[in-house]
């Protein structure tokens, strides 16, 4: 171990924040933000400063295994190249498939982009990237001829407009989302939120325009056709750098005639349509910031368009403060990107359909078998695996059992698959399940390599912690299996940094300029300056005499004729429409502290809090409709799937669109799968799967029983319909419902929760006639568990008792209002966590508010709650204005 300060950066989302952790004499680690980084200059946010927390060894896959048998790193390598080798011998090399992911360092990426399409001879590697991003990155080379985010986050502190598209940025994005805060208090910049749901983003909006699901594109035509009528196009750009603006404005034209037709088909009101179009016709630094809300569509390549059309059309991009910005789901998105871990990529940005593109690789590789056409995306990945056309795959770092689309189908392709893969930190999540192999690889703060965030800043992961059990780098693994399959002179790599060297000097390789991505200044980088490399923006070319102080500023493009191109587009509906059965749109996505598949900020307590359960949050009219009411449970089922979640009704949301939080998985929770349920419908040209309208129905999910139970200890989860485990500060607690009561509850109660820990005092109470049950237990004056079952879902404030598992000797207040399950007076219950920093719950802050604390300001100073990261000051202005 490391001691004393490392730089490195957060594992989580696409900002790419620097973080300073630093490890105590005692082994302890703590985190901060790099105030030197320049994509968040010291800050992070509720996510990122829970790091720390994230760190322990609970649950680790530590060695590798054979068919749930620990084996040897030998065994286990030879085993994976001799199955790769025969099935590639038997059936050929499109027979085998690596799944990888955002969460890789770039290095990984590489080594085993160049096994598959240079070695193996297939393009069959793709990222999990493919689901949050890929329509951007083809709504680039559509526009530009490359890859190429023209911004950086820089701009959107000189913009004087941001329009935020499908982005809830303040809670997936909030480092950005703090930026964006702090311009605007400095310099009044405007801000515009294009979203269906009224999220933490609209805090900032002078503007929410709440459009109907699926019709951004139809939204900047008109833009498009509003700019051309109202004389705001830039001539002079449009002609000299770009092609297709005649074209790109007849669609427009029909699409989007006028701003009455406009607002009717995005279901918004006339005049704040018109108001978008003037601000943004009039206000020449203008970043339109887009994410997953657009990008996660059917049409989602021809959204990126729309909007990139706007931007060439008024000659918006290339200069400071301007252009549009696509932000990236993952930590290393961008760095898959670069090294061609999408299937339809090759490498460096380079692709299949430039012949001399691959002719070019397969050279500098020294390929033995270079792979000559694109290979399967992720969607049509997992449908070849369950059609048996691929027999071999390898997961790296990733859960496509939670988080593709029709998760169902994809768990049963991994179960039919011949050989399966996994190559995780965890021994248990929903994939690891269907794994033959299993190989422990390395966690954030044991791995050293590279990583790129979404404003294309190149960042070092530096690890401080040592590498466990016997816990090793995908890169590493992936070069044991080359090796072993027969290619050993070509994965030679000893370290990270000889591998970031052959990277870079493949981006420069016959570049001249002629390729955005050029890391030819770095070919040379000797060990001693990779593990000090500072974040950089690329290129960063080997003679400056290519570089542009800022991509496209000259209004060259990377088109064969330098010009940019305008794409007409012909906005098409959703793949799915509602209909009588599934009446309803879901909606997917993050929620403010939780990652992914909850692997990580499952750990951590303070993350764990805000929210707890799976929930379906949908307007009160629809709830009505659908018989629902506000924290109930109900079951929402699609034709792909189905899963139970609790209701919150709030006018947040439009009429006829539900949203629920993608994070919940079978180790957390049962039936809690959102992506069982969501449509596999992808882009046509990008694949990226349709995760934000799919057709649902919500119907009342009537249970038995409900109850709630909170444990010191970890409990095997019992056989009941529902349930959803959190980890408190010091405790566990579970949700829980149920088809059948027990027979007898006392007994189903001492099966669950009594362990051979000492003398235990029991509490009970039952009413048998209300069908009410409670217990508790405490052991050496402690309280151990406690649970609370009622026929209703009515029950008592958890946060109250949670809190008594903080105390060393539980108070004779708190023994006697134990089994009420609220406190008496003189002792208070703090409420669902509000803000997470300092773990301040929602009913402390309207104690404070109604004690006097009338601003976020003042209830800072009472509480410091909002004075970190910032990222629950919506939800205070929320309590302060009474909702
Ligand atoms: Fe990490 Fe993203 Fe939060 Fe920054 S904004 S600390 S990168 S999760």
């Amino acid at each position: 171990m490391q001691r004393g300060e490392i730089k490195t950066t957060c594992p989580y989302c696409g900002v790419g924040c620097g973080v300073i952790a630093t490890v105590a004499a005692d082994g302890a680690v703590s985190v901060r933000g790099d105030p030197d980084h320049p994509a968040n200059y010291g800050r992070l946010c509720s996510k990122g400063s829970a790091l720390a927390e994230t760190l322990d060894l609970d649950g680790r896959l530590l060695y590798p295994e054979i068919r749930g048998q620990r084996v040897s790193w030998d065994a286990a390598l030879d085993h994976v190249a001799q199955k790769f080798q025969s099935i590639i011998a038997q059936h050929g090399p499109d027979a085998v498939a690596f799944y990888v992911s955002g969460q890789l360092c770039t290095e990984d990426y590489y080594v085993a982009n160049k096994l598959m399409k240079g070695f193996i001879g297939a393009a069959n590697i793709d990222t999990n990237s493919r689901l949050c991003m890929s329509s951007a990155v083809a709504g680039y080379k559509r526009a530009f001829g490359s890859d190429t985010v023209p911004c950086s986050y820089e701009d959107l502190e000189l913009a004087d407009l941001i329009v935020l598209a499908g982005s809830n940025t303040a809670w997936c994005h909030p480092v950005v989302f703090q930026r964006i805060r702090k311009a605007r208090e400095q310099h009044g910049t405007k801000i515009i939120v294009i979203d269906p749901r009224r999220t933490a983003t609209c805090d900032l909006a002078d503007l929410h325009l709440a459009v109907r699901p699926g019709t951004d594109a139809i939204l900047f035509n008109g833009l498009l056709n509003f700019l051309r009528k109202e004389d705001f196009l830039d001539f002079e750009f449009l002609e000299r750098h770009t092609e297709g603006f005649a074209s790109a404005l007849h669609a427009a034209r029909v699409s989007s005639p006028n701003i009455v037709a406009v607002a009717q088909a995005c279901g918004v009101e006339a005049d704040s349509v018109a108001e978008f179009y003037r601000l943004f016709a009039r206000t020449q630094k203008v970043v339109t910031l887009y994410s997953q809300g657009v990008s996660q569509s059917s049409s989602g390549v021809d959204k990126v368009n729309s909007i990139i059309n706007c931007h060439l059309a008024a000659g918006r991009i290339g200069q400071p403060g301007m252009g549009p910005f696509s932000i990236t789901g993952q930590p290393n998105a961008m760095g898959g990107r670069e090294v061609g871990g999408l299937a339809n990529q090759l490498a460096a940005h380079m692709d299949f359909d430039a012949p001399e593109s691959v002719e070019r690789v397969a050279r500098f590789w020294g390929a033995t078998r270079m792979a000559q056409k694109p290979g399967l995306k992720a969607v049509d990945l997992f449908d070849a695996i369950h059609a048996g056309k691929v027999k071999a795959l390898w997961i790296m770092g990733t859960n496509p059992a939670v988080s593709m689309p029709d998760a169902t189908r994809v768990r049963a392709a991994l179960n039919k698959c011949e050989f399966v893969v996994v190559s995780d930190v965890l021994r248990h999540t929903d994939t690891t399940a269907y794994a033959h192999v299993l190989l422990p690889a390395a966690a954030w703060g044991e791995k050293d390599g590279s990583v790129t965030n979404s404003e294309r800043r190149i960042s070092r992961q530096r690890a401080f912690l040592p590498l466990p059990g016997e816990v090793r780098p995908d890169w590493w693994m992936v070069t044991q299996v080359a090796r072993r399959m027969g290619y050993a002179q070509a994965f030679g790599y000893e370290t990270p940094a000889q591998i970031f060297r052959e990277h870079a000097r493949l981006s420069g390789f016959e570049n001249d300029g002629a390729r955005d991505f050029d890391l030819g200044g770095l070919a040379e980088i000797n060990d001693a300056k990779y593990r000090q490399l500072q974040p950089v923006l690329w290129p960063v070319r080997a003679t400056a005499a290519h570089d542009a102080p800022r991509l496209f500023s000259d209004g060259k493009f990377f088109t064969p004729n330098g010009k940019a191109r305008l794409v007409p587009i012909t906005p098409r509906a959703p793949a799915h429409a509602p209909d009588a059965e599934y009446p309803l749109i879901l909606n997917t996505g993050r929620v403010r502290d939780h990652w992914h598949t909850l692997t990580r900020t499952g750990k951590s307590p303070r993350l764990s809090l805000h929210e707890v359960e799976p929930c379906v949050a949908m307007q009160a009219r629809d709830a009505q409709q659908c018989g629902v009411t506000d924290g109930a449970l109900v079951q929402l089922a699609s034709r792909w799937g189905r899963m139970l979640a609790r209701v919150r009704v709030t006018d947040e949301q439009r009429a006829g669109s539900v949203f629920v939080p993608m994070h919940w998985n079978d180790q957390f929770a049962a039936q809690a799968c959102v992506d069982t349920l969501v449509s596999p419908a992808v882009d046509p040209i990008s694949g990226q799967p349709e995760s934000k309208h799919t057709p649902v129905r919500v119907t009342p999910y009537t249970a038995a029983w409900y109850g709630f139970l909170l444990s010191r200890r970890l409990l095997a989860v019992p056989h009941v319909n529902y349930w959803v485990r959190a980890k408190g500060k010091g405790y566990y607690r579970y949700e829980l419902a149920g088809d059948a009561r027990p027979g007898e509850w006392a007994e189903w109660a001492r099966a669950l929760l009594c362990h051979s820990d000492g003398k235990a005092e029991w509490s009970e109470f039952f009413d048998r006639r209300a069908g009410r049950y409670r217990a508790a237990r405490i052991v050496n004056n402690q309280l151990e568990s406690c649970l609370f079952v009622s026929p209703d879902p009515t029950l008592p404030s958890r946060t109250w008792l949670a809190g008594l598992f903080e105390q060393d000797i539980l108070s004779d207040v708190a023994r006697t209002s134990l089994l009420a399950g609220k406190p008496r007076q003189g002792d208070s219950d703090a409420g669902e966590v509000v803000c997470a920093c300092f773990g301040v719950g929602s009913n402390t802050i309207r104690r404070a508010i109604h004690d006097g604390a009338d601003s976020v300001a003042a209830l800072g100073e009472k509480l410091q709650a909002g004075t970190n990261c910032g990222s629950c000051i919506p939800e205070l202005k929320k309590l302060l204005s009474g909702e």
